[in-house]
């Protein structure tokens, strides 16, 4: 899909807890913004598991496998069954995690503005965890050129498309066989691109990240690191409410907010939208719709800015008080 040919087929999944309030809100902004996107709604996580007896259920992962794009809340005790599969089912190589300091939010490093490319096939969570002996266990780290080179591509093609530059992520001086590769592949590819490039051992980059997170730019990470390392920058902007992320494959990928079911505010109507809002910013520029993802972002941006605002950013707004403050400046 792209937007020349024809209707998007976007497949829209709310699953659990405040998944259920803040999808149809940005259900909302995309119709506002797309005009001929096909929309299809579908089930997984805790309530549909309760029911069929499977979190994710067949015809919701064809679904997702079919379609041009997937915008996905979140699941509850089932998250690790529904979106594992679900990143696979949409071939997803890289895992995309935007986190920016939004004016008006209370952040704590105000500076901060960075993106997160985190490889999202391999490393720890390919490896095989073994107990060879009562009492001593291994653990076999999987790293290979070909998924190095792609996530290595990703990120340098998406610095150079936004004039911003690159730092590698890695611990190579430990790892010397399996970040050894992803470090010399990485600098393998980046030479190709005329895109500003350094590289950072993840310990000391978590430290710097706390510190001067405003020198970061597009940080590529392995997969723990990925993990780790972006959630940490998520504390420096404070509120989960706010966190989008992408998991991107060549022929289509998924959008999530970071955030999950939010059990404690959950059924209040008071869940920030703001995060699946930008996911679904993302989600039209993946789709080649960069005016009207753009618009998405600056409608959220500038709500962010004036309010209302929800709870967790300190106001009394409901989830649609904020929707509609969106839609109206859209
Ligand atoms: P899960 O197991 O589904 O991840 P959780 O208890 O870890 O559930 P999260 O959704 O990860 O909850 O949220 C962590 C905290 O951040 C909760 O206090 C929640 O209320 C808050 N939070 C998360 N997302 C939002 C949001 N969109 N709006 C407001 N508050 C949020
Ligand atoms: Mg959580």
């Amino acid at each position: 899909g792209t937007a020349a040919d024809g209707p998007e087929r976007i497949v829209v999944i709310p699953g659990d807890g405040i998944g259920k309030e803040v999808v149809p809100a940005a259900r909302e902004v995309l119709e506002a913004v797309g005009p001929d996107f096909e929309f299809e709604e579908a089930d997984a996580g805790d309530a549909v598991k309760a029911e069929t007896g499977e979190a994710l259920p067949e015809e919701t992962r064809d679904l997702a496998a079919n379609a041009d794009a997937t915008l996905f809340g979140a699941a509850g005790e089932t998250a690790a069954d529904v979106i594992i599969p679900l990143r696979r089912a949409v071939d997803s190589f890289a895992n995309v995690r935007p986190v920016r300091a939004y004016p008006g939010t209370d952040a704590l490093q105000p500076g901060t503005d960075l993106v997160f490319v985190r490889e999202n096939t391999e490393g720890v969570y390919a490896g095989h965890e073994s107990e060879i002996a009562p009492g001593v266990t291994t653990l076999t780290r999987v790293v290979t050129e070909s998924a190095s080179e792609e996530i290595a591509r990703y990120g340098f093609e998406y610095a150079a498309e936004r004039g911003s530059r690159v730092t590698i992520a890695h611990k190579a001086n430990v790892m010397r066989t399996t970040d050894g590769l992803f470090l010399d592949t990485a600098r393998r590819v980046g030479a190709e691109y005329d895109v500003d490039a350094d590289e950072a051992l993840m310990d000391a980059l978590a430290m710097h990240l706390v510190q001067r997170p405003e020198e970061y730019d597009v940080v590529v990470c392995p997969n723990l690191a990925g993990d780790v390392l972006s959630d940490l920058a998520a504390g420096l902007v404070g509120g989960l409410g706010l966190l989008p992320s992408a998991n991107v494959g060549d022929e289509r990928a998924l959008f999530e907010p970071v955030h999950g079911t939010a059990p404690d505010i959950a059924g209040q109507g008071v869940a920030n939208p703001s995060a699946v809002m930008l996911s679904a910013a993302m989600l039209l520029e993946y789709l080649g719709y960069d005016d009207a993802g753009e618009r998405v972002r600056s409608a959220v941006t500038a709500t962010l800015e004036s309010g209302p605002h929800t709870p967790d950013l300190g106001g009394d707004a409901t989830t649609s008080d904020v929707t509609e403050a969106v839609l109206a400046k859209l």
